[in-house]
């Protein structure tokens, strides 16, 4: 098996909360369990919602959950030039052209489409006018015209779309950034990622980032898309439920090993993790992901008490062997407690 590489990439528009935190526990667990590498990549694109403060608060709490990253910490927004020279590569291998569409343009195009009852969708226009670069033109990919993209996804089984559902989508904004699709097939690649695990929320652009690997001639990594974790309602988890930053957690002085024993033990990932052996375990492991997702969107924050309790019972010496209330430990007797802990494991 050639190394696993994974990486997670949160967007520096909040804090880490429980659902990214676990996603990068996954993400994490399957690199150090194969040995392999585990990168952190911070997703500032989206300028008018990125802030210092998050990336700073996100580095902070992958920190404190012990999540340790290889290599340093990659920013997009450091990288235009390099997704610019791939989607120049498109253009001049002909998988990709020139649009001088303006957004009134292609919503007009989708109007009509719908009023069709066909799928809102851009017609391909400007897909055989040869244009060139030009004020207030983006670049489109060529997607092909007929078939179908299909992928083996780790959690979701065989997922199979119809090139017909996808328009010739953007890669390149009209003020020469790049989407967010192209630049994530880009640092995919470049930073040699093997396996994409991340939320079901961005199912929908695989099959479209796929279609950019293909036009690169690039290997397509393998893909895990864990389900999110949800509230009561159903909905995705906000402040509305209660929803708590990660690093909420370490101001309320919790031991950041209970937070990710609350993935392990809910799920049964640490026997996952110890017992999985070669392809085995990866199925394992990946399994364990959904059944703790499953579990979280029943109470993510009843799911971590209980877990933390579990956690606390488990190593019953614990209570013995803290002076105080674990709210009143330092971070140094708490670290000292947890190396007792782990070494009786
Ligand atoms: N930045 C995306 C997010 O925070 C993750 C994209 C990905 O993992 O491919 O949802």
């Amino acid at each position: 098996m050639t190394q696993v590489v994974t990486r997670f990439a949160p967007s520096p528009t909040g804090h880490l909360h429980i659902g990214g935190a676990r996603t990068a526990i996954f993400c994490w667990l399957l690199a150090r369990h194969f040995n392999g590498r585990f990168h952190l990549r911070i997703e500032d694109t989206d300028l008018l919602r990125s802030k210092q403060e998050y990336t700073d608060s996100i580095l902070a709490s992958m920190r404190w959950l012990g999540l340790d990253w290889d290599g340093e910490p990659v920013y997009q927004t450091n990288r235009t030039e390099l997704y610019n020279s791939y989607v120049d590569k498109l253009l001049q291998a002909g998988h990709a052209y020139w649009c001088s569409c303006t957004p009134e343009e292609v919503e007009a195009m989708r109007e009509e489409a719908r009023q069709a009852g066909r799928k809102p969708r851009y017609n391909g226009r400007c897909r055989t006018r040869d244009l060139g670069p030009g004020e207030g033109r983006c670049v489109r990919l060529k997607t092909p015209l007929s078939g179908k993209v299909v992928f083996d996804d780790m959690v979701k089984g065989r997922i199979a779309v119809d090139v017909s559902e996808l328009d010739d989508m953007v890669i390149r904004r009209a003020d020469g950034m790049p989407t967010y699709n192209m630049a994530v097939v880009v640092d995919d690649h470049s930073m040699g990622i093997t396996h994409v695990i991340r939320g079901d929320d961005h199912v929908s652009n695989t099959p479209r980032q796929i279609l950019i690997y293909e036009a690169l001639g690039l290997p397509v990594p393998r893909f895990g898309h864990v389900p999110m974790i949800l509230g009561p309602d159903r909905q995705k988890l906000s402040k509305r439920h209660g929803a708590r930053a990660v690093i909420e957690y370490k101001q309320d002085g919790l031991l950041p090993q209970a937070l990710e024993a609350l993935q392990q033990l809910a799920a049964g990932l640490g026997p996952a993790v110890e017992q999985g052996r070669g392809q085995q375990a990866l199925g394992d492991v990946l399994f364990a992901a959904v059944a703790a997702a499953r579990l979280c969107q029943a109470d993510p924050e009843e799911c971590l008490y209980r877990a933390s309790q579990r956690f606390l019972t488990q190593f019953g010496q614990m209570e013995e062997a803290a002076p105080a209330p674990l709210q009143e430990m330092t971070e140094a007797q708490k670290q000292a407690l947890w190396e007792q802990v782990k070494n009786r494991q």
